[in-house]
């Protein structure tokens, strides 16, 4: 047996870095929806912030304004506590958005909120305006359930994020002096408190912050709050019992909510609030990353398979129970009901992005597409103004997108996701060069000698037709590896005309081609994009007898708009011949699936509701349209799990 390297500090075996955002121009499908948010998501946002009262409560130049969002009935807890995080996301996606299009009205008001925060951050670098502002005095006195550390982590987020796109680092130097000082108070030295976040966020957060600032203290602080989480005695209990509560009464009764309720090395299940635990495994995955700590590695892979293998809807969606935001039992994935929060989809890719930091491994990026491409931009109305915080996969038509939530937790995050798409596009690491999405594009990478430009030339996801072209100053030898996906049967690839052998090539579902490229280098990569029925494993109770219809990454439903008959009604025969069709005129342009399939007649039933011969069934045609954009015309039925058979 080889020895492996043991955990911490030593040096990673591979470590591919995301891409920041400018160095990745995204045009073709991703394009668009990057404009949607530039042109719409990303004003909308900010001014609902503005109407919620949020500019009140941050600005120490304005009166303590009143509780606009009452407590929650269990007395610790309201969403007003969360303001920050909002603005931070909101922050983050103005910064991606200006960074693509100048948009100086939008940049002005930004800085106006930056300098707040700045005039409302204290000597010390404390800065919280739920605490400062409305609640002071009480401030760590309760992590488990006020999101206190939470909203650190999105304003860094936020920061770093506009230092980039901007230059401007006002901001990303206040949250720099806030994490030293979360620094001074938490961490394993005597005196200071063992605690971490009943909210993960600030864990991934910090390892933004640290490379983009080159401080590795903050990557440290990171591990710290990664690895005490669950350790005992429990910094929850002993937290409660110092403010004189009874950890007992604690709401969700046990920490499996907040993913505390073991070591996280020791864990195995995915359990508790979905999105809760996706952003701690993103920050386990970036110190997985960063430390080259395998003992971390295990257990994500572990979370990973227990996640994909039964906790996963279709559409990458995921957390079916609105009890709990979260999981609840295997192969438990209602469809009407389905919670599926947007930000848990958000989240999910953010963790298979990670997970990609230690290699190229097309597990990790098939999920990442999955819950791009379906569960997490179903959030947004085409045209950048609508949300959904919910997205089930079957509705009778009461399902609709609102224009703003209470807890507006899915709105900046979709639009900041969204509004650095390119990042998830790319891993570049010293003589090396990921491919993890095909779009449309143009990246600009750093392997660490040299700079790399690739262009992508391709209709994705639309055509599996790829051309990327490689830039480079001088000849240069790197590896450059190119994810065939697993659902793709048949894929072909050419350098320069020369066609490569993939099974050669291929391993974890990378091609990996290592030679001294040159400008001008044409890559051609062929996916095959057969329309597929896929069926659920027998254990999953909704979707037995029924099939769900995907072509590359999507995922297709019915609408009622486009099958104008009760969509269960349907039955697709296993021998369905599908065609796609690219409709330029439908849903800002989409390919839409057709087909024959049969349908249980009505029109023999006499007013009878039973009756002894089953029903007579009759051939109709059916369109499927990509689950992304549905319920963006009139209100109607909506089916991802068809009747199949
Ligand atoms: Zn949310």
């Amino acid at each position: 047996m080889s020895a492996l390297p043991s955990a911490a500090h030593d040096v990673p075996r591979a470590r591919f870095r995301p891409p920041a955002v400018p160095q990745v121009e995204v045009r073709g499908f991703w394009g668009a929806r990057v404009d949607a948010v530039a042109d719409k998501t990303a004003d909308i946002l900010y001014q609902r912030c503005v109407e919620a009262g949020m500019l009140d409560q941050i600005d120490p130049d304005r009166p303590v304004p009143a509780l606009r969002i009452p407590f929650h009935p269990n007395g610790t807890v309201t969403m007003q506590m969360f303001w920050d995080s909002d603005l931070g996301k909101t922050i983050e996606t103005a910064a991606y958005c200006v960074y693509r299009k100048p948009n100086p009205a939008l940049e002005a008001k930004i800085d106006a909120v930056i300098d707040m925060f700045e005039k409302l951050q204290q000597e010390d670098g404390y800065l919280s305006s739920w605490y400062q502002r409305m609640e002071p005095g009480k401030r760590w006195t309760n992590l488990r359930d006020c999101h206190e550390l939470y909203c650190a982590g999105h304003l860094i987020e936020g920061a770093v994020a506009y230092y980039q796109a901007t230059g401007k680092r006002k901001l990303l130097d206040v949250m720099s002096r806030y994490a030293d000082h979360i620094g001074t108070v938490f961490g394993p030295n005597p005196g200071q408190r063992k605690g971490y976040c009943g909210h993960e966020e600030l864990e991934l957060a910090l390892v933004k912050l640290a490379r983009v600032t080159g401080n590795h203290k903050y990557m440290d602080l990171a591990k710290y709050m990664v690895d005490q989480r669950g350790q005992q005695p429990h910094y929850f209990d002993e937290e409660a019992k110092a403010r004189g509560a009874d950890p007992s009464e604690y709401h969700f009764k046990n920490y499996e909510y907040n993913q505390a309720h073991k070591p996280v090395r020791e864990q195995d299940k995915v359990v508790g609030h979905a999105v809760r635990a996706m952003y701690l495994y993103a920050g386990m995955a970036d110190v997985a990353t960063e430390y080259g700590d395998d003992d971390l590695r295990k257990a994500l892979d572990r979370l990973w398979d227990d996640l994909n293998s039964k906790r996963l809807y279709v559409t990458g969606g995921l957390g079916p129970s609105a009890d709990n935001e979260g999981f609840t039992s295997d192969y438990d994935l209602p469809n009407e009901t389905a919670y599926a929060e947007t930000c848990a989809a958000v989240g999910l890719a953010f963790w298979a992005n990670r997970m990609l930091g230690m290699g190229p491994n097309t597990r990790y990026a098939d999920a990442m597409e999955l819950a791009l491409y379906n569960g997490s931009i179903s959030g947004l109305s085409l045209d950048g103004s609508l949300f959904f915080y919910e997205n089930p996969l079957e509705s009778r038509g009461g399902h609709n997108r609102w224009k703003w939530h209470r807890c507006p937790c899915c709105p900046p995050n979709i639009g900041r996701m969204v509004a650095s798409i390119g990042t998830y596009m790319y891993g570049q690491a010293e003589g090396e060069v990921a491919v993890h999405l095909y779009c449309d594009s143009t990246a600009t990478l750093d392997i660490g000698s040299a700079e790399v430009k690739l262009t992508q030339n391709t209709r994705y996801p639309w055509d599996g037709a790829i051309g990327i072209t490689v830039d480079v100053d001088k000849p240069t030898r790197f590896a450059l590896n190119l994810r065939i996906p697993a659902w793709c049967r048949k894929a072909t690839l050419s350098v320069n005309g020369a066609p490569i052998d993939l099974k050669g090539v291929t391993e974890d579902g990378y091609a990996r081609i290592e030679r001294e490229w040159k400008a001008g280098d044409a890559v051609q990569l062929d996916l095959d994009l057969t329309v597929e029925q896929l069926h659920a494993h027998p254990e999953v109770r909704q979707d037995v007898g029924r099939v769900t219809l995907k072509r590359g990454p999507l995922v297709y439903c019915l609408e009622g708009i486009d099958n104008p008959l009760s969509l269960n009604r349907i039955r697709v025969p296993a021998a369905s011949s599908f065609t796609a069709n690219f409709e330029p005129g439908l849903l800002e342009g989409v390919v839409t699936l057709a087909a024959e399939a049969e349908a249980d007649a009505t029109g023999d039933w006499n007013g009878d509701l039973y009756r002894i011969a089953p029903p007579q069934t009759e051939t109709v045609p059916i369109k499927a349209v990509p689950y992304y954009a549905w319920d963006n015309r009139e209100p109607g039925e909506m089916l991802v799990w068809l009747r199949g058979g």
